[in-house]
């Protein structure tokens, strides 16, 4: 790959980065020796100018890596864009190949990792863990308004059956649940493994608890929005734990208030950028939408932590440095997964 004498190489910046982003890709860099420029700040058309000499630049799922980003990356000789994870629905692969940057992507970190933040929202919401943690802190032993369900015999609707709606389908398997599942390929081992796949009609029809896995595009963009609802069961529980953009915010909240909705877990929100690995607790939140989804008792928000495991950061930062790597090598990848433009 020719790399322009402007531009060194061996240097990544990484952008959004946070105190364990450091912690982990610092430690792994062990092997690797790469030069690392860590900045907090969001990678958009106002900070590319932080980059100093650097050909990679390596970047989280809220910055912005759309045409003009891009442009300004290619002017200052960056050759490689590296997601450090798997979602890239904030990048203009288009606009990419036209500058010839390269873009590559953590394609299976740890699929575990964000199934089992799934399934953990689903017993919260369910069993009200959270409420009675408080509420026996207080010595309030008390039982009413934690009522749960037994999750064994409920059907669960599963969009997206790539690595994490997979491992999430095991998992719901595992509590006895009967499993529906939506993808646009079908996948013969979970049939085997006792999953139908159906239609997304029939999701929205038969499920007690639907779960999005599928990416952020065109075709999914807010799958689940006035006329899906009005489809599902009363009191279903949705969980997103994919990407704010599948859900119709204003939708969700208008069934939440009519009951229709009767849970609703959150890791991602369509607004996500302005709010979520932030510390703002001394701030007037001006995003409305939020604040009246954290009002409803029977709604939880987790801030996009279902990745958040050290399985996962290890393999992140571990793949992260193994593309890059081969990308300047041979100009490929052999994940071919992980190879996006
Ligand atoms: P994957 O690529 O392995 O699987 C995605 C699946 O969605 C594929 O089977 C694909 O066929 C299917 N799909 C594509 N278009 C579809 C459509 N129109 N309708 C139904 N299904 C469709 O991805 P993955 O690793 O399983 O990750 C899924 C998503 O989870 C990512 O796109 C990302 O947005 C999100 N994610 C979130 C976190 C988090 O921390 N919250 C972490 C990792 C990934």
């Amino acid at each position: 790959m020719s790399l322009s004498t402007t531009s060194n190489s061996n240097k990544i910046a990484l952008f959004s980065t946070q105190p364990y982003d450091k912690t982990f890709f610092n430690k792994y860099n062990m092997d690797f020796g790469f030069e690392l420029d860590f900045f907090e700040t969001q990678l958009n058309s106002q900070t590319v100018i932080l980059i100093e000499n650097a050909s990679i630049v390596c970047v989280f799922v809220n910055d912005i890596v759309n045409e003009t980003v891009i442009k300004q990356l290619a002017e200052k000789g960056v050759k490689i864009i590296a997601l450090r994870c798997a979602g890239f629905n904030n990048v203009d692969l288009e606009a990419a190949k036209k500058y010839n940057l390269k873009v590559c992507r953590v394609p299976a970190y740890s699929p575990q990792a964000v199934a089992e933040h799934a399934m953990a929202m689903i017993l919260t919401l369910n069993r009200k863990t959270h409420k009675a943690y408080n509420r026996v802190r207080e010595q309030n032993f008390s039982l009413n308004g934690l009522l749960g369900f037994d999750l064994f015999g409920k059907t669960i609707g599963i969009i997206g059956t790539g690595n994490i709606g997979k491992a999430f389908a095991k998992i719901a398997l595992g509590f006895g649940c009967k499993v529906l599942a939506y993808d646009i390929v079908t996948n013969a081992e979970m049939e085997k493994d006792g999953v139908k796949f159906v239609s997304l009609e029939e999701i929205f029809k038969s499920s007690d608890i639907v779960s999005l896995h599928c990416p952020l595009n065109d075709q999914t963009k807010h799958v689940i929005n006035k006329k899906s609802i009005a489809l599902m069961k009363d009191s279903v529980m949705i969980i997103n734990t994919s990407r704010g953009g599948l859900i119709e915010t204003a939708s969700v909240i208008e069934g939440l208030k009519e009951g229709k909705i009767g849970y609703l877990g959150i890791d991602v929100y369509e607004q996500e950028e302005k709010l979520f690995f932030r510390d703002l607790s001394d701030d007037i939140i001006q995003d409305d939408a939020i604040q009246r989804l954290m009002s409803f008792p029977n709604v939880l928000v987790t801030a996009h932590q279902a990745f958040f495991t050290n399985e996962a950061l290890t393999q992140i930062a571990l793949v992260t440095f193994n593309n890059i790597k081969s990308l300047l090598a041979q100009n490929d990848i052999e994940n071919k997964a992980a190879l996006l433009a």
